[in-house]
């Protein structure tokens, strides 16, 4: 008994001490309980987020660009839409005279070149007619020598160029494609492409050899339309003997050259998709042919603009972009309407470096 005496006011203690812990127990859990529901009422997470520099914007910011996401893998840069000819036809017309001044378009092709470009194809208008033929060769030699690109080429109606320039910047060239419709010089006045007593014909030929002395490789370019469709241009194009023989079937764009703010009306030089592939039929034998109809050119294209925007002619005229000197390439690449798939299909990917061709001709 004499032990009991001790205990019985310890356990008393014991019981007391227990009891306010289990109060605080219960407070401890309440507070806990509520904390836990502040943080995950629906706004918690995004103030978790903000705390992290991680906000709703950027997350979906995130998600479009693994959605959107194109490489400009080949590019047509039409810096100029002036031209010296005045082809019935032409789908990218004089509507302006801009022109980039030089380190504003090279900065341009630069952020292409960051942004994956592997071919650049200079166009216009007539490219070779901006300071004499001066600012493409920069542009070219830019291409090669600094951005290192794999294919330089440009597309010319040929009648301006010089050999003086072949001297200066043919190095840095990968093709030539001089645009001819016609051998016959009736039908190529007829098209809107004669230039007073110069014969177009016999230019492609003195180009051609150029082509040959400066290790060029030399691409034809043909659009078949009312005029020509008939013609069989067989035995020219294979004494010409060109890397790759392109043939479009003439198409129309509105507010270029066809609609009321165009400057051209092509509806007279139109062909159907049956005289086309009976054109195609005729030249089979010709082992460089590629043709390409209405559909194939649909939507298959990155085109730049003189103001370095892309040109989505998904509705069948040219919608612009922003610049991607003012937005950058990823910004305005989603407004191009390029299709991947398209470009594929046409088979735009090919052997694009003279480092690459067998130019022994
Ligand atoms: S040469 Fe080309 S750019 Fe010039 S008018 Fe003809 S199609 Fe148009």
């Amino acid at each position: 008994m004499g032990m009991l005496v001790p205990i019985a006011p310890s356990a008393w203690l014991l019981s007391l001490v227990e009891q306010q812990l289990g109060s605080l127990w219960g407070r401890l859990a309440a507070l806990l309980f509520w904390l836990k529901a502040a943080f995950w009422w629906p706004g918690a997470d995004r103030v978790q987020r903000q705390v992290r520099g991680d906000t709703e914007e950027t997350q979906k910011e995130a998600g479009e660009k693994s959605v959107l996401h194109t490489t400009p893998i080949s590019i047509n840069y039409h810096f100029t839409r002036q031209c010296n000819y005045k082809c019935g036809f032409c789908f990218h017309t004089a509507k302006t005279s801009f022109v980039l001044p030089l380190e504003e378009a090279k900065r341009g092709l630069l952020l292409l070149k960051e942004a994956g470009m592997e071919k650049i194809n200079f166009s216009g208008g007539e490219p070779f007619l901006q300071d004499r033929g001066e600012y493409l060769g920069k542009l070219v030699r830019f291409c090669k020598e600094e951005l290192g690109l794999p294919s330089v080429s440009i597309v010319s109606n040929g009648s301006l160029i010089r050999e003086r320039w072949f001297r200066d910047y043919g190095e840095y060239l990968d093709i030539l494609a001089i645009s001819c419709d016609s051998f016959d010089e009736h039908i190529n006045v007829l098209i809107g492409r004669g230039q007073g007593k110069k014969n177009h014909v016999e230019n492609l030929q003195k180009l051609r050899a150029w082509c040959r002395d400066y290790r060029v490789a030399f691409k034809i370019n043909s659009v078949i339309n009312r005029f020509n469709v008939e013609e069989d241009m067989n035995e020219q194009i294979k004494v010409l003997n060109p890397v790759r023989w392109k043939v479009f079937q003439c198409l129309l764009i509105e507010g270029e050259n066809c609609g009321e703010d165009a400057l051209r009306e092509a509806e007279r030089f139109v062909i159907s998709d049956k005289e086309f592939e009976a054109f195609l039929e005729r030249h089979k034998g010709v082992s460089c042919m590629v043709p390409e109809s209405n559909q194939k050119m649909k939507d298959s294209y990155l085109i730049l603009d003189e103001y370095m925007r892309f040109l989505n002619c998904r509705d069948g005229r040219k919608d612009p972009s922003r610049s991607i000197l003012d937005v950058g390439v990823e910004e305005a690449i989603k407004f191009s309407g390029f299709d991947e798939k398209m470009f594929l299909m046409r088979g735009g990917k090919y052997v694009w470096s003279k480092a690459n061709l067998k130019l022994d001709w």
